[in-house]
């Protein structure tokens, strides 16, 4: 299958995508997030066809992405009150609000679960998009299932080229991780996946909100979001996560360097502003500064593909702050790395 590029000024092709999302066919699309891989919501095959194209787990549920309020309620079988305190603060944004389903959605969206997940995009291209179609919109990220997601137009072609019809071009994504989820069918709504919208942003809205337990690796409990349980995000190159002061986090990584350096082994280092000069391993990528955490964000998955290009055998990561925007990142490393290292 050749896939087709669509400059997201062009008026005329951006119709024929629309009407090819309509009528069942696939096409990748930019969100403030990251870049989508979308269907029709309502279209059952067009559904399974996402998960063949990405390799996504059949159990893994999609997010319905839609253009207005109006596309909301024949989705879901009520909208509580507080989803409509989060809808006005929030939408169109990275929340994605996760509620009792209707008879409407199919079950290959929801992996069989009786709730649907649903948000808002806030990106224009996006919003075009999903207007002209006139349905609703399954979409996940993007990108093969596993690898680091897609937050420019060259990462989706990477990934899925001849694999999809169309990938409409839009530039780099002003996130560059994906959406909060949120539970709001719990008596407290529960965070099923930290992203744009911070766990701080939400409680000024609606008070107290709860962390999935799952989101602590510590302690092995089944996950609400079953998206949740895979590894993913990740690099080739195994990943290890280092915690622990400044100081001696560089240390240490610069101790195993020189080892992997006399085992004939290429060292990646994911570093903040602040220590880039200060590493010796052969590739040091500098993902932003430790005090604007957005920055680092918006690179984050940039700098995990660049270790692919650079065809490093092994990366340390440094660690960041659990608070605000924090929590995302810290979540997607996680899950990106096999394993951490702690020193002092
Ligand atoms: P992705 O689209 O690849 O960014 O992943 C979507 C995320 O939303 C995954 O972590 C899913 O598990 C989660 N998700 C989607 N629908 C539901 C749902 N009905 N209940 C809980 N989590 C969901
Ligand atoms: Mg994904």
């Amino acid at each position: 299958m050749e896939t087709i590029t669509i400059n997201g000024t062009n008026d005329e092709c951006f119709s024929s995508a629309a009407k090819a999302l309509r009528e069942g066919r696939l096409v990748a699309f930019p969100t403030e997030t990251v870049y989508g891989l979308g269907a029709n919501a309502l279209d059952p095959q067009a559904v399974r066809r996402i998960f063949e194209s990405k390799g996504r787990p059949l159990d893994n549920p999609l997010i319905v992405h839609i253009a207005n309020i109006s596309q909301l309620e024949p989705l879901v079988k009520e909208i509580p009150d507080r989803a409509e305190a989060l809808i006005r603060a929030f939408w169109p944004g990275p929340l994605t609000l996760v509620m009792k389903k209707s008879e409407l959605v199919p079950d290959e969206i929801t992996a069989g679960l009786d709730t649907v997940a649903v948000r808002m995009p806030d990106n224009p291209v996006a919003l075009r998009l999903i207007e002209e179609a006139g349905v609703p919109v399954a979409a996940p990220s993007a990108n093969l299932s596993g690898r680091p997601s897609p937050t420019t137009y060259q990462h989706v072609l990477e990934d899925l080229n001849g694999r999809i019809e169309y990938i409409i071009n839009g530039g780099p994504c002003k996130i560059g991780v994906e959406s909060t989820v949120l539970d709001i069918t719990s008596e407290t709504p529960v965070i099923l996946r930290p992203g744009g919208v911070t766990m701080e942003m939400l409680e000024t809205v609606i008070g107290k909100v709860e962390t999935d337990a799952v989101l602590k690796p510590e302690d092995g409990k089944k996950p609400r979001s079953p998206g949740m349980k895979y590894r993913h995000y990740s690099p080739n190159a195994e990943m290890f996560l280092v915690e622990g002061e400044s100081e001696e986090v560089v240390r240490k990584i610069n101790l195993l360097t020189s080892e992997n350096s006399a085992k004939g082994l290429r060292t990646g280092v994911l570093s903040s502003l602040e220590n880039k000069d200060r590493y010796t391993a052969q590739v040091v990528v500098n993902i932003g500064s430790l005090s604007c955490l957005e920055e680092v964000a918006s690179k984050l998955y940039n700098a995990l593909r660049k270790f692919d290009e650079e065809k490093v055998d092994i990366i340390y990561s440094e660690s960041f702050t659990e608070k605000g925007m924090g929590r995302a990142i810290m979540n997607r490393l996680r899950k990106a790395a096999s394993g951490k290292i702690s020193v002092p």
